[in-house]
């Protein structure tokens, strides 16, 4: 298949399982996962319909975005960010999903003050409450949220999560279940003039599906997409 090819064929995958829960599939944005892309291939998934690039590593973020190889599609940063890295990501993207510690937070917010932006952002949870893995965990999500929600460069629009890797099919139906539970919670709280509360982002190429089942907005898929990529070098 070629690439237009799949990216079609996810989109029809996320528009089923959409209807399936009754959705409207319209709601749902597919985030084309470009890491270890070339920017010709960024080009060509977005002359082929990708909306929504994301990128997690910012060195080659920063050289893509060189390339102008974004060009007609909106950029999301989605992977682990270093506090010393911020000035790289800050203003340069649409929304940055991976925002998991207090201290990432402040240093965004001091970037985007400096550079005189607001900037959108995810609070990353770690739904699976894993050592290794970062993101807020779920019982201080709601202390990060308020604080989020009192900076004025920092906008917040949702969550987004990277469960455990499955075993099984379906596994990790119930994080997602529990990730759109949270996300009601926030919304409840914290959708006022300032913060539009509308992203859950969740599931990934083996298991977007469910996760569209359970209420995902934005889906990050890159394997079914592009193919495997070479095992994972030094984070960006
Ligand atoms: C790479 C990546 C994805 C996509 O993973 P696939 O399994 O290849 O679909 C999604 N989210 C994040 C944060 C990633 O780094």
């Amino acid at each position: 298949m070629s690439l237009a090819e799949k990216i079609r064929q996810v989109e029809e995958n996320i528009a089923a399982a959409a209807r399936e829960v009754g959705r409207d599939p319209s709601e749902i944005t597919l985030v084309a996962a470009t890491k270890v892309q070339t920017s010709e291939t960024i080009r060509e998934a977005i002359a082929a319909g990708v909306k929504v690039c994301g990128e997690n590593r910012v060195q080659e973020m920063t050289a893509h975005l060189a390339d102008n190889a974004y060009e007609g599609a909106k950029l999301h940063f989605i992977g682990h960010l270093q506090t010393n890295k911020v000035k790289f990501v800050v203003g340069r993207v649409d929304l940055i999903e991976s925002v998991g510690s207090q201290r990432l937070l402040e240093a965004i917010e001091q970037q985007a003050a400096k550079v005189g932006v607001v900037q959108d952002i995810l609070l990353e949870v770690n739904v699976g409450g894993e050592e290794s893995k970062s993101g807020v965990s779920v019982a201080e999500l709601p202390a990060l949220a308020a604080r989020a929600a009192e900076l004025p460069h920092v906008r917040l629009r949702g969550l987004m999560a990277i469960p455990p890797v499955a075993q099984n099919e379906g596994e990790n139906r119930p994080f997602f279940a529990q990730m759109r539970q949270l996300f009601v919670d926030i919304k409840e709280k914290m959708d006022d003039n300032k913060s539009v509360i509308d992203c859950l982002s969740m599931g990934m190429s083996r298991d977007y599906e469910d996760a569209v089942r359970e209420g995902a907005t934005l889906v990050r898929v890159g394997t079914a997409l592009f193919g495997p990529r070479p095992p994972m070098g030094q984070p960006g």
